[in-house]
């Protein structure tokens, strides 16, 4: 993956993201680049295969705090980011960091679900994601369930047309409980490759 940040003219930044996948921001980056120090920037994460863009924020940055602006879903959302220093022993000092969610210390924060966050929290999203989408399976499982008899028998009076679609729902709700289950084993996955 390549990245790239870019000083940004005076204005509003253009930010848009396409793809969450891999988009993570290291603080040590952004100093390395000099765009800690206060101004507009914009950041661009890209597809070191294709080339093609697959993201871009906008950065405004001032002592100790950075704004982080960009598109979710058609939202424009703005992530407001502590950034700490703390002294080398060489001297000079190094930043972090803070997570917008734990405030926990970190040199990375990641896109996960839309926000920012550090590595901890996005495993959490991940997490909470994968048994949203299994807990309302379930739920609709349940419910076509109960229009028929114990081991889902035929009920006195149902078409047997009836009672084979309703089998066919259920199926689908154990389907789509596999594939939020792999999606999240796939998730994590990728979250190893980036060192989680
Ligand atoms: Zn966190």
């Amino acid at each position: 993956m390549a990245r790239g940040g870019s000083r940004y003219g005076a204005g509003r930044p253009a930010w848009h993201v396409k793809a969450e996948h891999c988009l993570r921001l290291d603080v040590r980056e952004l100093a390395r680049r000099d765009m800690l120090a206060g101004g507009f920037y914009s950041w661009r994460w890209s597809n070191s295969h294709t080339g093609e863009e697959m993201g871009s924020i906008g950065i405004n940055t001032r002592a100790g705090h950075a704004r982080l602006n960009y598109a979710h879903n058609g939202q424009s959302i703005n992530d407001d980011v502590r950034i700490i220093e703390t002294a080398c022993n060489y001297g000079g000092a190094r930043p972090w960091f803070s997570c917008p969610r734990c405030s926990r210390r970190v040199a990375v924060l990641y896109l996960r679900s839309g926000r920012f966050m550090c590595r901890h929290c996005g495993r959490v999203a991940y997490a909470s994601q994968a048994e949203d989408a299994m807990g309302r399976a379930w739920r609709r499982q349940a419910k076509l369930e109960a229009r028929l008899g114990e081991g889902w028998r035929r009920p006195k009076g149902m078409h047997r047309a009836t009672r084979e679609r309703i089998v066919d729902g259920i199926f689908d709700c154990e389907r789509q409980r596999d594939e939020a289950l792999c999606a999240y084993v796939h998730r994590h996955g990728l979250l190893g490759d980036l060192g989680f």
